[in-house]
């Protein structure tokens, strides 16, 4: 059982990350498994993975994913800074959990976002500000069409994740949180 635990860290953003990592944490291990073999979670959960795996496919094929880490490698750039975890909430981080993803209780660079590490980005369920983040670097070197087509695998991507979200939302609402 989890007792006590405040409604607030479950929708959220204003508490430290490890603290709503921690809680995450002791969802997925007390209702993990339920949650996975709920039918609409499941359904829910599949169409938002399949939805991520269709954004990267897009992203690499149309040169963005080389081009960043051009970027990062050659340039020092990396639009992953610290703070941007904070954003995230528990439910955002359950869905990782939920994912087979671990999640770092400390951050690879000091300097970047706690999710980041050695090979990027180091989780699949991004949030929106990440996953829609097109910077003037990639505007002005991408093929128009090819971005025009990310943009609405990304839009599906961020429906999809809201979707299953508020699914879960509701699941754990019944469950009296
Ligand atoms: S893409 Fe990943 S590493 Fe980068 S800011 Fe978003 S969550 Fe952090």
């Amino acid at each position: 059982m989890i007792d006590k635990y405040p409604v607030r860290l479950l929708i959220g953003t204003g508490y430290p990350i490890l603290e709503k990592i921690r809680c995450a944490e002791r969802l997925f291990r007390v209702y993990g498994r339920e949650l996975l073999s709920d039918r609409t979670i499941q359904s829910l959960h599949e169409t938002y993975r399949q939805a991520i795996q269709q954004s990267w496919v897009q992203m690499k094929r149309i040169g963005l994913v080389a081009e960043c880490t051009d970027c990062a490698v050659n340039d020092g750039g990396s639009c992953c800074g610290r703070g941007i975890e904070d954003r995230f909430d528990v439910i955002l981080l359950l869905i990782n959990l939920l994912m087979g993803c671990s999640l770092p209780s400390s951050p690879w660079d000091e300097t970047g976002c706690w999710f980041l590490g050695e090979r990027g980005c180091g989780i699949p369920a991004r949030h929106v500000i990440c996953v829609n983040y097109i910077c003037k670097r990639l505007d002005s070197k991408l093929e128009k069409n090819g971005l025009r087509l990310l943009q609405e695998k990304i839009v599906c991507e961020t429906d999809a994740g809201f979707a299953l979200e508020e699914s879960i939302k509701k699941w754990l609402g019944n469950k009296g949180f």
